[in-house]
């Protein structure tokens, strides 16, 4: 193994201008310690990428629900179910910090409000961007949709490949996992979660 070659900083010595913790030394540390040498030239910029491209990976601890819904809540003017099929996510495990990624399913009935369509992507958004659990990301994106939207139902379905079961050979390559969420109409009412399931087809 390569002698480290730069010296590391106090990790509390480092800030950058969001007040957070620099990464980038803790990523020199990391790359040293899997035996590799830091100051070849592919290496010599990537503490910062990876730091970089973390901190957008996570970006989900920065945004808040609040303000995503934030105008976009409108009066409901019926009460049929809305399906939005196929929002695409990326999160990261939270036991290996290796990609999950899949797509999530979100079905309502409306109470008195609706949702523009276009923020259900960006409320799966700020839960995924985290390091995560599938089955916990699931039901973090139903509660915060109930509460917004004090539907009659609502029902959150996710199906995701996990790399560190596809790359450390754990489980079969090109399973899926699913997990879900049903309230109200589509937890006490059999059809309705029936009709739902086989939108998802
Ligand atoms: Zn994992």
């Amino acid at each position: 193994m390569p002698e480290p070659t730069m010296t590391l900083h106090d990790p509390h010595a480092e800030f950058d201008e969001v007040g957070e913790t620099s990464l980038d030394h803790v990523v020199t540390e990391l790359i040293t310690g899997l035996g590799e040498d830091v100051t070849r030239e592919g290496l010599l910029k990537t503490p910062q990428r990876v730091e970089r491209s973390l901190r957008f990976l996570t970006s989900g601890y920065e945004t808040s629900v609040d303000d995503v819904l934030n105008g976009a809540l409108f009066d409901a003017e019926g009460s049929e179910m809305v399906v939005v099929k196929g929002i695409e996510f990326y999160s990261l495990c939270e036991h290996h910090m290796l990609p999950f990624f899949g797509t999530a399913h979100i079905a309502y009935i409306p109470g008195s409000k609706i949702l523009g369509l276009s923020k259900f992507a960006r409320v799966v958004d700020v839960f995924a961007r985290r390091m995560q659990v599938q089955e916990r990301m699931t039901l973090q994106i139903a509660d915060a949709l109930e509460k917004a939207l004090e539907p009659r139902g609502l029902a959150v379905v996710t199906e995701a490949s996990h790399l560190c079961m596809m790359m450390r050979g754990v489980e079969k390559q090109g399973s899926t996992t699913r997990t879900s969420a049903m309230r109200g109409a589509f937890k006490d009412d059999a059809r309705t979660r029936q009709e739902f399931l086989e939108a998802l087809r």
